[in-house]
Protein backbone atom coordinates (compact mmCIF):
# COMPACT_ATOMS: atom_id res chain seq x y z
CA UNK A 1 0.00 0.00 0.00
CA UNK A 2 1.42 3.03 -0.94
CA UNK A 3 1.17 5.84 1.20
CA UNK A 4 2.46 9.47 1.58
CA UNK A 5 3.24 12.31 4.29
CA UNK A 6 1.72 15.82 3.07
CA UNK A 7 2.58 18.21 5.72
CA UNK A 8 1.21 17.01 9.08
CA UNK A 9 -1.06 14.57 7.75
CA UNK A 10 -0.68 10.92 6.36
CA UNK A 11 -2.77 9.85 3.19
CA UNK A 12 -2.89 6.71 1.53
CA UNK A 13 -2.71 5.47 -2.35
CA UNK A 14 -6.42 4.56 -3.26
CA UNK A 15 -7.02 4.96 -6.94
CA UNK A 16 -3.64 4.48 -8.54
CA UNK A 17 -2.69 6.73 -11.72
CA UNK A 18 -3.20 3.97 -14.04
CA UNK A 19 -6.84 3.01 -13.21
CA UNK A 20 -7.41 7.14 -13.50
CA UNK A 21 -6.05 6.77 -17.04
CA UNK A 22 -8.06 4.16 -18.14
CA UNK A 23 -10.70 5.60 -16.59
CA UNK A 24 -10.18 9.02 -18.62
CA UNK A 25 -10.25 7.14 -21.75
CA UNK A 26 -13.26 5.42 -21.43
CA UNK A 27 -14.84 8.94 -20.37
CA UNK A 28 -13.07 10.56 -23.29
CA UNK A 29 -14.81 8.04 -25.75
CA UNK A 30 -18.19 8.46 -24.41
CA UNK A 31 -17.65 12.34 -24.85
CA UNK A 32 -16.42 11.74 -28.46
CA UNK A 33 -19.68 9.70 -29.45
CA UNK A 34 -22.33 11.99 -27.16
CA UNK A 35 -21.36 14.74 -28.65
CA UNK A 36 -19.92 13.79 -32.32
CA UNK A 37 -20.74 16.45 -34.70
CA UNK A 38 -21.46 19.01 -32.50
CA UNK A 39 -19.75 22.49 -31.66
CA UNK A 40 -18.29 21.84 -27.76
CA UNK A 41 -17.06 23.83 -24.95
CA UNK A 42 -15.01 22.42 -21.83
CA UNK A 43 -15.18 24.24 -18.69
CA UNK A 44 -13.05 23.29 -16.45
CA UNK A 45 -13.11 24.54 -12.62
CA UNK A 46 -9.99 26.14 -11.00
CA UNK A 47 -7.62 24.79 -9.57
CA UNK A 48 -8.53 21.14 -8.71
CA UNK A 49 -9.95 20.09 -12.13
CA UNK A 50 -6.58 21.32 -14.25
CA UNK A 51 -5.12 17.98 -14.97
CA UNK A 52 -8.28 15.74 -14.96
CA UNK A 53 -9.01 18.52 -17.51
CA UNK A 54 -5.89 18.39 -19.58
CA UNK A 55 -6.29 14.49 -19.69
CA UNK A 56 -9.37 14.73 -21.12
CA UNK A 57 -8.59 17.19 -23.43
CA UNK A 58 -6.05 15.72 -25.18
CA UNK A 59 -8.62 12.68 -25.46
CA UNK A 60 -10.95 14.54 -27.28
CA UNK A 61 -11.09 14.39 -31.04
CA UNK A 62 -14.25 16.33 -31.48
CA UNK A 63 -14.27 20.63 -32.88
CA UNK A 64 -13.64 21.75 -29.22
CA UNK A 65 -12.79 24.25 -27.12
CA UNK A 66 -11.70 24.79 -23.74
CA UNK A 67 -11.58 27.47 -21.16
CA UNK A 68 -11.03 28.13 -16.93
CA UNK A 69 -13.15 29.19 -14.97
CA UNK A 70 -12.08 29.85 -11.17
CA UNK A 71 -14.47 30.16 -7.62
CA UNK A 72 -13.15 33.29 -5.70
CA UNK A 73 -14.70 34.29 -2.38
CA UNK A 74 -14.60 37.40 -1.57
CA UNK A 75 -16.30 39.14 1.59
CA UNK A 76 -19.96 40.31 1.14
CA UNK A 77 -21.56 43.36 2.21
CA UNK A 78 -24.23 41.15 4.39
CA UNK A 79 -23.23 39.93 7.64
CA UNK A 80 -23.70 36.29 6.23
CA UNK A 81 -19.71 36.05 5.69
CA UNK A 82 -18.36 35.35 2.41
CA UNK A 83 -19.59 35.29 -0.84
CA UNK A 84 -18.35 33.27 -3.96
CA UNK A 85 -18.29 33.99 -7.42
CA UNK A 86 -16.92 32.64 -10.94
CA UNK A 87 -14.00 35.06 -12.27
CA UNK A 88 -12.44 34.56 -15.69
CA UNK A 89 -15.27 34.27 -18.05
CA UNK A 90 -13.25 35.71 -21.36
CA UNK A 91 -15.27 34.11 -24.09
CA UNK A 92 -18.90 33.77 -25.42
CA UNK A 93 -20.17 30.85 -25.40
CA UNK A 94 -23.78 31.68 -26.11
CA UNK A 95 -25.30 29.01 -28.15
CA UNK A 96 -22.63 26.25 -27.24
CA UNK A 97 -23.05 22.79 -25.97
CA UNK A 98 -20.84 23.48 -22.59
CA UNK A 99 -19.33 20.62 -20.36
CA UNK A 100 -18.25 21.48 -16.82
CA UNK A 101 -15.31 19.72 -16.03
CA UNK A 102 -15.22 19.04 -12.18
CA UNK A 103 -12.20 17.53 -10.11
CA UNK A 104 -14.87 16.35 -7.27
CA UNK A 105 -17.95 16.93 -6.83
CA UNK A 106 -18.25 16.76 -2.94
CA UNK A 107 -21.80 19.06 -1.15
CA UNK A 108 -22.75 20.01 -5.14
CA UNK A 109 -22.68 23.71 -3.39
CA UNK A 110 -19.66 24.95 -6.39
CA UNK A 111 -21.66 22.94 -9.13
CA UNK A 112 -24.55 24.64 -8.43
CA UNK A 113 -23.34 28.29 -8.73
CA UNK A 114 -21.88 27.13 -12.26
CA UNK A 115 -24.93 25.93 -13.69
CA UNK A 116 -26.48 29.23 -12.16
CA UNK A 117 -24.11 31.30 -14.25
CA UNK A 118 -24.40 28.98 -17.27
CA UNK A 119 -27.90 29.77 -17.99
CA UNK A 120 -27.72 33.46 -17.38
CA UNK A 121 -25.22 32.90 -19.84
CA UNK A 122 -27.96 30.96 -22.46
CA UNK A 123 -26.02 28.15 -23.74
CA UNK A 124 -27.62 25.61 -25.75
CA UNK A 125 -27.02 22.69 -23.20
CA UNK A 126 -24.82 21.37 -20.05
CA UNK A 127 -23.75 18.44 -18.90
CA UNK A 128 -21.26 17.59 -16.01
CA UNK A 129 -18.34 15.80 -16.04
CA UNK A 130 -16.50 15.04 -12.91
CA UNK A 131 -13.40 13.01 -12.20
CA UNK A 132 -14.63 12.11 -8.64
CA UNK A 133 -18.14 11.94 -6.74
CA UNK A 134 -18.97 11.86 -3.26
CA UNK A 135 -22.90 10.54 -3.40
CA UNK A 136 -23.04 10.40 0.45
CA UNK A 137 -22.20 14.13 0.91
CA UNK A 138 -24.13 15.69 -2.16
CA UNK A 139 -27.34 17.35 -1.05
CA UNK A 140 -28.28 18.73 -4.88
CA UNK A 141 -30.79 16.66 -7.37
CA UNK A 142 -28.36 18.33 -10.56
CA UNK A 143 -27.64 15.03 -12.56
CA UNK A 144 -24.22 13.95 -12.52
CA UNK A 145 -23.60 13.10 -17.05
CA UNK A 146 -19.76 11.52 -16.90
CA UNK A 147 -19.09 10.16 -13.02
CA UNK A 148 -15.26 8.84 -13.29
CA UNK A 149 -15.54 7.16 -9.69
CA UNK A 150 -17.87 7.42 -6.74
CA UNK A 151 -15.77 7.85 -3.48
CA UNK A 152 -16.43 7.61 0.38
CA UNK A 153 -16.92 10.56 1.87
CA UNK A 154 -13.52 10.94 3.18
CA UNK A 155 -10.82 13.68 2.26
CA UNK A 156 -8.49 12.69 -0.99
CA UNK A 157 -5.67 14.73 -2.34
CA UNK A 158 -3.85 13.97 -5.62
CA UNK A 159 -4.39 14.15 -9.46
CA UNK A 160 -4.99 17.81 -9.07
CA UNK A 161 -6.49 18.03 -5.54
CA UNK A 162 -4.74 19.13 -2.25
CA UNK A 163 -4.17 19.65 1.07
CA UNK A 164 -3.47 23.58 2.04
CA UNK A 165 -2.16 24.03 -1.21
CA UNK A 166 0.25 20.79 -1.84
CA UNK A 167 -0.54 17.16 -3.24
CA UNK A 168 -1.95 18.28 -6.87
CA UNK A 169 0.82 16.84 -8.47
CA UNK A 170 0.42 12.91 -7.33
CA UNK A 171 -0.13 11.24 -10.03
CA UNK A 172 -3.05 8.71 -7.96
CA UNK A 173 -5.59 9.81 -5.64
CA UNK A 174 -4.75 9.33 -1.96
CA UNK A 175 -7.10 9.42 1.04
CA UNK A 176 -6.29 10.62 4.38
CA UNK A 177 -5.60 8.26 6.95
CA UNK A 178 -7.18 9.30 10.10
P1 LIG B 1 -18.74 21.05 -3.19
O1 LIG B 1 -19.09 22.47 -3.55
O2 LIG B 1 -19.30 20.01 -4.14
O3 LIG B 1 -19.07 20.74 -1.76
O4 LIG B 1 -17.17 20.90 -3.22
C1 LIG B 1 -16.46 21.71 -3.99
C2 LIG B 1 -15.01 21.81 -3.75
O5 LIG B 1 -14.59 21.35 -2.46
C3 LIG B 1 -14.27 20.94 -4.73
O6 LIG B 1 -14.18 21.55 -6.00
C4 LIG B 1 -12.95 20.82 -4.03
O7 LIG B 1 -12.18 21.97 -4.30
C5 LIG B 1 -13.31 20.80 -2.58
N1 LIG B 1 -13.34 19.42 -2.07
C6 LIG B 1 -14.42 18.69 -1.75
N2 LIG B 1 -14.05 17.47 -1.29
C7 LIG B 1 -12.69 17.45 -1.34
C8 LIG B 1 -11.72 16.46 -1.00
O8 LIG B 1 -11.98 15.33 -0.55
N3 LIG B 1 -10.41 16.81 -1.19
C9 LIG B 1 -10.03 18.04 -1.66
N4 LIG B 1 -8.73 18.24 -1.82
N5 LIG B 1 -10.94 18.98 -2.00
C10 LIG B 1 -12.24 18.68 -1.84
Amino acid sequence: MKETVILDRKFREMIPGEIIGKKIDEMAEKLNHDYAGKDVVFLGILNGAFLFAAELFKRINLKARISFVKLASYEGTKSSGSVKELIGWNEDISGMHVVVLEDIVDTGHTLELIIGELKVRKVADIRIATLLFKPKAYTKTIPLDYIGFEIPNDFVVGFGLDYDGYGRNLPSVYTLVK
